[in-house]
């Protein structure tokens, strides 16, 4: 197949970044697959394992020349790697992201792209709690969805050739507006992170005896929970300051939800507490039939 880029830059060499930079390879979609990372190790480790062509820490030297600038760092680090890289892109080249919030990437990338390059947003939900080069893998994004939320006026051909990447990697592509996809994705996957580094923590509280038990005896839920407190500090960090509103927003109704819930507890109202459980129930079998579990 004739490579849709001459050369790709991937500026965060982790687990999203090192997976796409796989398919990358893998189908040929680039001439040349170049990683911009901060960190010597994860450009080392890149460069061992031949999923990228040549790396570097030194922004103007990374996007010279370059057709397609994916953003994969933590979306902290976004709006300094855009201001820093905007001087050297080429007319024509098009940047996308894979960041997990959308209106701040919107908000703080977008001003900064100059006339005549392209700015495609995206977030493939797909993902493990790993991070760094070696946790990829380029099978990572098979029989997931990608969100794309690009600006109103986004050339055409740019967003046609981004969804022709996650395609490739075999994703599903939904095109959504920014404010959407953060309030879908407050409820999917921010609150559900926020709650098991919330119990994790908890157990964490305990006095000497009772935590040991809690690791001891964690098959019973408690493990299931610390796998999603297992992922990126710096990453969660990010999300929960660039997506405050809609997580403040569901967290209100989450915790009213939990306040009734405590109170048919406490008056023993086990007919409210078995509808739940059975409409959650129902819930689990609609995801295992949209093949998402
Ligand atoms: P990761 O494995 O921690 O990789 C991030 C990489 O970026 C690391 O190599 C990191 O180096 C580097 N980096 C950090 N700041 C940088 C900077 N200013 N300039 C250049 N390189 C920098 O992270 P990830 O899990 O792939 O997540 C990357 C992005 O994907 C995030 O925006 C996240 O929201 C999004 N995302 C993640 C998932 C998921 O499940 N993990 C799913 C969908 C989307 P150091 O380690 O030295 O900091």
């Amino acid at each position: 197949m004739q490579p849709l880029f001459d050369k790709a830059v991937i500026c965060g060499i982790g687990l999203i970044g090192s997976s796409l930079a796989r398919v990358l390879k893998r189908d040929g979609l680039a001439a040349q697959v170049v990683t911009l990372d901060a960190s010597a190790e994860h450009r080392q480790q890149a460069l061992t394992l031949g999923i990228v062509d040549a790396a570097t820490a030194d922004i103007a030297e990374a996007v010279a020349g370059a057709d397609l600038i994916v953003l994969s760092t933590p979306v902290g680090a976004y709006a300094d790697l855009a201001a820093a890289m905007a001087p050297h892109l080429k007319t024509g080249a098009i940047v996308t992201d894979v960041g997990s919030v959308k209106v701040a990437t919107v908000r703080d990338v977008g001003p900064l792209i100059p006339e005549g390059v392209h700015f495609v947003p995206g977030h493939p939900i797909a993902g493990t709690e790993y991070s760094g080069p070696a946790a990829g893998f380029a099978e990572l994004f098979e029989g997931r969805w990608t969100i794309l939320t690009p600006p109103p006026g986004t050339d055409e051909a740019a967003v046609a050739k981004i969804t022709q990447v996650w395609q490739a990697a075999g994703s599903m592509v939904e095109v959504m507006e920014p404010g959407h996809h953060d309030r879908v994705l407050a409820i999917t996957s921010h609150l559900p992170h926020l709650i098991a580094y919330t119990i994790v923590g908890t157990a964490t509280d305990l006095e000497g005896t009772l935590q040991q038990e809690v690791i001891k005896f964690s098959a019973s839920g408690f493990r299931d929970f610390t796998r999603i407190a297992a992922s990126d500090p710096v990453m969660w960090r990010d999300i929960f300051l660039n997506n405050k509103e809609a997580v403040l927003d569901v967290l209100q109704r989450f915790t009213e939800d939990l306040t009734a819930l405590q109170r048919a507890i406490r008056w023993g109202e086990g007919d409210k507490l078995q509808e739940l459980f059975t409409r959650t129930r129902a819930i689990r079998r609609s995801i295992i039939d949209a093949r998402q579990a």
